[in-house]
């Protein structure tokens, strides 16, 4: 089964883990499409079991600028003349896929720049294609579809763009990013935050959903949506103590904590050693700002 029914009009086309993500799509008044990177054949398979075809999408949405959840955007749209919606943040990133790289931190010259191009071309093609945001969306901001209602929530933290979206009637949130998965939460980019992506968390947490929808689970409905985000959110802290357990054992750097994978289970790829290190800066900033970790006058990290 490549899409599960979620509600009247509201279906979710598995994706699964990256680099390929699940797309909830509304079939309403209008035809929404929400993060478009499920294999373009299973959503075209669910739309003709709805008597629609491709040509029918009415809207697509952005929750970020990740590649993995854009893939099939302009594809969709050159095929559709769908309009794009996205957030204030995310928009001019669509809009102009160099502020995208630098965003991610690639910026031209950057050593793992073209490998990770690469790996978005050879694995999301059509994400680096250029393209424009029609409608540019705030947080709050709702879509009403007729029987639907969407409504927009930011979420930052994953990225400073990354928004969840609610379904009104339905009382569910379509999480993401915040997907609940056993790798836990991703932060590998420089302008990606713990504490962000932590606060994040706690707004989940303080709604009261029906069900979370994760953007990568093979099984997405979670009801128990704040058992697993609390479980989720502990890889934090496990990450936290194996790069303390790094620095007590004596690496003084970034790329010396990064000689042993804390995160990814191989640093063979170029790309994902990148991420790893950013991943691991981030706690370093985090432990140094706590005062768990101090800097010498040479710039060693050690523990005070
Ligand atoms: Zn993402």
């Amino acid at each position: 089964m490549t899409h599960i029914k979620i509600d009247e009009g509201l279906f979710l086309v598995i994706g699964g883990s990256f680099p390929r993500c699940n797309t909830l799509v509304a079939i309403d008044e209008e035809v929404v499409v929400i993060d478009p990177g499920c294999n373009v054949e299973d959503l075209r398979a669910l739309l003709q079991q709805n008597d629609l075809t491709l040509r029918n999408i009415d809207t697509v949405i952005l929750s970020h600028i990740h590649p993995d959840h854009i893939t099939h955007t302009m594809r969709l749209n050159r095929l559709s003349n769908c309009r794009i919606a996205a957030n204030e943040v995310t928009a001019p990133l669509f809009d102009d896929k160099e502020k995208m790289k630098e965003f991610l931190g690639f910026r031209k010259g950057h050593p793992v720049r073209k490998l990770w191009e690469q790996l978005v071309n050879s694995k999301m093609y059509g994400a680096l294609d250029e393209g424009h945001v029609d409608e540019v969306l705030r947080d709050g901001d709702k879509f009403d579809l007729g029987n639907i209602t969407l409504q927009m929530l930011y979420t930052p933290g994953h990225l400073p763009d990354h928004m969840c979206i609610e379904i009104l009637e339905s009382n569910i949130v379509y999480g993401s990013d915040i997907d609940l998965t056993e790798f836990g939460p991703y932060y590998g980019h420089p302008n990606s935050s713990i504490s962000d992506f932590k606060e994040s968390i706690h707004k989940l947490q303080h709604n009261n959903y029906k069900a979370l929808i994760s953007g990568h689970l093979k099984e997405p409905i979670i009801e128990d949506y704040k058992t697993a985000l609390s479980a989720y959110q502990r890889q934090f802290d496990i990450r936290e103590d194996m790069v303390l357990a790094a620095i007590m054992g004596g690496a003084i750097s970034i790329p010396e904590i990064t000689m042993n994978p804390i995160i990814y289970p191989s640093l063979a790829n170029p790309v994902f050693l990148q991420f790893e290190s950013w991943m691991i800066e981030h706690h370093v900033e985090s432990l140094l700002t706590n005062g768990l970790l101090e800097k010498d006058n040479s710039g060693k990290i050690r523990c005070p």
